[in-house]
């Protein structure tokens, strides 16, 4: 999608530090991180949120929770533990509108969120 920022990292027309990439997503590292370690993971695929997702979109979603597992193990905090979020609408704190999971790690998280 055109203008669409994290459509223009999946392209690679922003260049970005990449950690993960397979045919179906991405991730990175996120520009301001909110903690040792903050990657988004994005598919590649145009989705304005998460209510963009429907019935066919079911093994996408799976690929994105076992890529951040992945990426968990690959870069060794998996056994620390780590969080896995997605905001979505306003409500959620989602600022960029193009579906994207937050992985954080690196430090004891707090909770709930504010
Ligand atoms: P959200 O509030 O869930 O929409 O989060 C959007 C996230 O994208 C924020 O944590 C931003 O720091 C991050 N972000 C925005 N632009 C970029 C970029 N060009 N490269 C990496 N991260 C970005
Ligand atoms: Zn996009």
């Amino acid at each position: 999608m055109s203008g669409c920022i994290f459509c223009k990292i999946a392209n690679k027309v922003i260049p970005t530090d990449i950690v993960y990439e397979d045919q179906h997503l991405v991730v990175f590292k996120d520009l301001k991180p909110a903690a040792p370690i903050h990657l988004l993971l994005i598919p590649k695929k145009h989705y304005s949120s998460l209510l963009d997702l429907g019935e066919e979109d079911f093994e996408l979603a799976g690929r994105l929770n076992v890529a951040a597992l992945r990426v968990a193990r690959n870069l060794g905090f998996a056994e620390n533990g780590f969080r896995l979020v997605c905001n979505c609408g306003w409500d959620g704190g989602q600022v960029v509108n193009h579906l994207h999971y937050h992985l954080l790690a690196g430090r004891e998280l707090q909770w709930p969120p504010g």
